[in-house]
């Protein structure tokens, strides 16, 4: 606990890590800052993630209840935070006709609420029927086109099905984050194909396999206009000691943001001020330099989102 209760300013002790961002905003797309594990020393993480260059934080509603708490947030750190709404299909069996829906509007008409969801199908883990899963996101979906806001959507397992009700509403379809994305790269170009835009975390590290997010970053099939990043903390700590990790990723990490990693971020529990040794990994396995990353991803976030109020 203690390791994460101070709120110490990396810069203070290192200087030269002011350095390398602080020409570009860098944009997390998606944390769970309304996760109990930062209830204690929430100021300290955003403080460190500014301090790493992390500008803006999507701040991620998986429930009514998150959904409302990401609100809040977005009130403490005006021009920071930004939030969405959605119910994870995890929690599907907990929506309730029509109360659910009325309320997720409530809080989704908020400017400082940015998108809808996260929302979609997770066949992999059945916490909640399928059809269930199905006529909950299609709400979302609905409710995304009305107010014409993004939708971040969660899908494992289940792409054809995500697709399958996606296209059902493809006239007024706002845009598409398939958030957290580790499907393969086959299915990455399907996505990319219906203009959809991909969220890439720190499974980067952890990814394998030799079909995907590393093949298609590696293979040049995506172009940095349909990338977004995002930490998805607490979750999908990047081990940048992953020993599948080729030598020339880890070699691109800077000193700067693995000290970021080392000091505050375990598989425990990841932060938004872990982004730049994302940037750089992702930057490493397309062969491009991490400020054409930052930029081009941080550009994206602000023109899907807006993320200006
Ligand atoms: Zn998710």
């Amino acid at each position: 606990m203690s390791e994460y209760a101070s709120g110490s300013n990396i810069t203070d002790s290192t200087p030269s890590m002011t350095e390398c961002y602080e020409n570009y905003v860098l944009v997390d797309v998606g944390a769970n800052l309304t996760n109990k594990k930062y209830s204690r020393d929430l100021d300290s993480v955003v403080q460190r993630a500014k301090d790493a260059g992390v500008q803006k934080i999507m701040v991620t509603g998986a429930s009514i209840r998150s959904s409302k708490e990401a609100l809040r947030l977005t009130r403490i750190y005006p021009g920071n935070l930004y939030s969405t709404a959605g119910v994870h299909p995890h929690d599907a069996k907990s929506w309730q006709d029509p109360e659910t829906l009325e309320e997720l509007e409530t809080i989704a008409k908020n400017p400082e609420c940015v998108a809808i969801g996260e929302c979609g199908l997770d066949y992999n883990k059945d916490f909640s029927e399928p059809i269930i899963q199905r006529s909950v996101f299609e709400k979302q979906v609905e409710l995304a086109c009305t107010l014409n806001k993004p939708l971040v959507i969660h899908e494992r397992g289940a792409q054809a099905d995500v697709l399958e009700i996606l296209n059902r509403h493809t006239d007024q379809i706002p845009p598409v984050l398939i958030h957290s994305f580790i499907g393969t790269a086959e299915e990455a170009q399907i996505y990319l194909n219906h203009g959809y835009y991909l969220g890439l975390t720190g499974y980067v590290c952890k990814d394998k396999s030799d079909s995907g997010v590393r093949q298609l970053l590696e293979g040049g099939q995506i172009s940095l206009d349909k990338i977004l990043i995002e930490t998805d903390a607490p979750f999908m700590y990047p081990n940048t000691r992953a020993s599948k990790l080729p030598t020339h990723v880890k070699d691109a990490l800077t000193e700067r943001s693995t000290t970021f990693l080392q000091r505050y971020c375990t598989f425990q529990r990841n932060e938004p001020c872990a982004l730049p040794a994302i940037v750089e990994m992702v930057a490493a396995f397309m062969h491009k330099t991490p400020e054409e990353v930052a930029l081009a991803t941080a550009f994206n976030a602000l023109k899907i989102f807006g993320l200006n109020q």
